[in-house]
């Protein structure tokens, strides 16, 4: 089995970019460069945005830039029994609620002249905790997670990141978590799951050892943490890379972005010259 397994996970919502290209050069770089090996997974929970034509973009612009992984690809929309099986084993360690506030809700409480100014996390805005305390049926409700019982589980969490912006290990505390992170959405009413919850069950399905991602998932990872803990799963290394934010060639202006990959293809740029443009 190979030692160093990483991934990249992106969500057909959309054409890759620039950002998308770094992040798997990136991943594919790292496993090469340790005899590893490198994973693709296609995140397409959010059924409604996914279409199967930017999943095939995806496997052509990833082919493009010389990348290669093993078949079957993993791709989220076949996963949701194992998502379901979390969930069920979350909800037997007394760790999970139904909730079915709205954001407008949300908003209404957190506004109330009591709660004083609400802390943001990684999902937005600290849960206030209206359906804690309820008895909801969970038809139709979306499931969070109850931080305070989670953390009263499994005490403190922690990760190493071997990326260059935050290397080191990453200790967070119960107190921490539950005032910075809070009772965040398990499974959306509409697709079952979440984010959070597909990642850390797809990480340790895949048995990736080094997450490659970019740096705006950094504060994600302590939620990934935690689910890994309550859920038996190992956690991996992580590396969190700096955002591509300038593109064309060497300087692009910023609107720019979000260009899609395949139009620096039909411009004639090479794979070569677009490594070399992302300094790597
Ligand atoms: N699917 C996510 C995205 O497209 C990436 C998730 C991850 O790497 O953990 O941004």
């Amino acid at each position: 089995m190979a030692g160093l397994i990483t991934r990249f996970a992106p969500s057909p919502t959309g054409p890759l970019h620039l950002g998308h290209a770094f992040s798997a050069l990136t991943a594919y770089d790292l496993a090469r460069s340790q005899n590893g090996q490198f994973l693709l997974r296609i995140e397409d929970i959010d059924t409604p945005r996914c279409r199967p034509a930017f999943e095939a973009q995806i496997y052509d612009d990833l082919h493009w830039l010389g990348l290669d992984w093993p078949l079957p690809v993993m791709r989220q929309s076949e996963r949701r029994a194992a998502y379901a099986s979390a969930l069920a084993q979350l909800n037997a360690l007394g760790v999970t609620y139904g909730c079915t506030c709205t954001r407008g809700d949300i908003r209404a409480a957190l506004s109330a002249p009591q709660e004083g100014t609400a802390p943001t996390g990684p999902d937005g805005p600290i849960y206030p905790g209206t359906c804690r305390h309820q008895q909801r049926d969970p038809e139709g409700a979306a499931i969070r997670l109850n931080m305070a019982r989670a953390t009263a589980l499994i005490g403190s969490v922690t990760f190493v990141e071997t990326g260059p912006l935050h290397t080191g290990s990453h200790i967070y505390t119960p107190e921490w978590l539950t005032t910075h992170v809070g009772d965040v959405v398990l499974a959306r009413r509409d697709i079952g799951t979440s984010y959070h919850l597909a990642v850390s069950v797809d990480d340790a399905a895949q048995d990736i050892s080094l997450v490659v991602r970019g740096v705006d998932l950094f504060e994600a990872t302590a939620i990934h943490t935690v689910l890994q803990r309550l859920l038996d799963l190992p956690t991996p290394e992580y590396h969190h890379h700096r955002l591509i934010r300038d593109t064309q060639g060497k300087r692009l202006a910023k609107r720019d972005a979000a260009r899609a990959l395949s139009l620096y293809r039909d411009d004639g740029l090479t794979p070569e010259a677009l490594r070399e443009s992302l300094a790597l």
